[in-house]
């Protein structure tokens, strides 16, 4: 089974249609594919538009129920995790129909770091790491999401810490183990200047020996990076020793033989 759970469309910063992913989907040997567009609280460029949701959603809809499909489809969103804001988050994701929900970590404070990197020159990393690692790790307490979404991703543009992160990784794999959390392998790091998944492989590795289950997304946001490396993604969590891989449907997991 292999599954791509992490796809934007145009209803949020993706480019392509739905229909281009499905078509790709079947060259990149894709058994699983779930729709996953931007959602925030927080007002952004780059998520769905509030009058556009129910369109967003019946869209799915009609490709789930179209006969022959080539894929199974899910229904799923990208949640951004915003301190203090559960309550919301909760009610938006209550009012939708999800197959899974991934929780993801964009903003530390206003700060939109994934999308806005001059604000590294010049400050601490470790003191960074810190800050987005805590927030990530009350993402994963809350316990709003089925998947934590490229859980490094204060790396992307390539700033490490001088230190052994072991000391995070070690405090979030216990709230992900006590929260019953999976992780995603997001492929798409290998485009960015930190030239790795999220996260990297003594990582995921860590989160195999507590038993943390997987699952894959590509992060795509045009039709040719689905499953983008995940030959090589796969091959890494064989390697690791992973042989399941976690799949969802109504926000039920469920694992399969990877
Ligand atoms: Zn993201
Ligand atoms: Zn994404």
């Amino acid at each position: 089974m292999t599954p791509d759970y992490h796809i934007h469309t145009y209803f949020s910063d993706g480019i392509s249609p739905h229909h281009s992913y499905l078509n790709q989907a079947t060259y990149a040997c894709i058994d699983e594919m779930g729709f996953s567009d931007h959602f925030s609280i927080l007002d952004s460029q780059w998520t769905v538009r509030n009058d556009e949701i129910l369109d967003m959603h019946e869209r799915v809809q009609t490709i789930k129920k179209m006969e022959n499909l080539p894929v199974e489809i899910r229904f799923g969103a990208e949640i951004d995790y915003i301190p203090g804001k559960e309550k919301k988050i909760r009610n938006l994701i209550r009012s939708l129909p999800f197959d899974y929900v991934i929780g993801s970590v964009h903003f530390i404070d206003n700060w939109n770091f994934d999308t806005d990197p001059r604000n590294f020159d010049g400050r601490n990393i470790d003191e960074l790491y810190d800050q987005y690692f805590s927030i990530v790790r009350k993402a994963i307490n809350s316990q709003l999401y089925d998947i934590i979404g490229h859980i490094d991703l204060i790396k992307k543009f390539g700033h490490f810490p001088s230190t052994n992160p072991e000391r995070w990784h070690k405090k979030l794999i216990r709230s992900l183990k006590h929260t019953g959390s999976t992780i995603e392998l997001n492929t798409s790091g290998l485009n960015k200047p930190c030239r790795e998944f999220y996260p990297d492989k003594n990582f995921i590795s860590a989160c195999f020996h507590s038993n943390i289950p997987v699952t894959l997304g590509s992060d795509a946001h045009e039709a040719n990076q689905v499953g983008q490396y995940f030959g090589k993604a796969k091959e890494l969590l064989k390697s690791i020793g992973y042989r399941q891989v976690a799949t969802f449907r109504k926000r039920k997991r469920k694992m399969e033989a990877l």
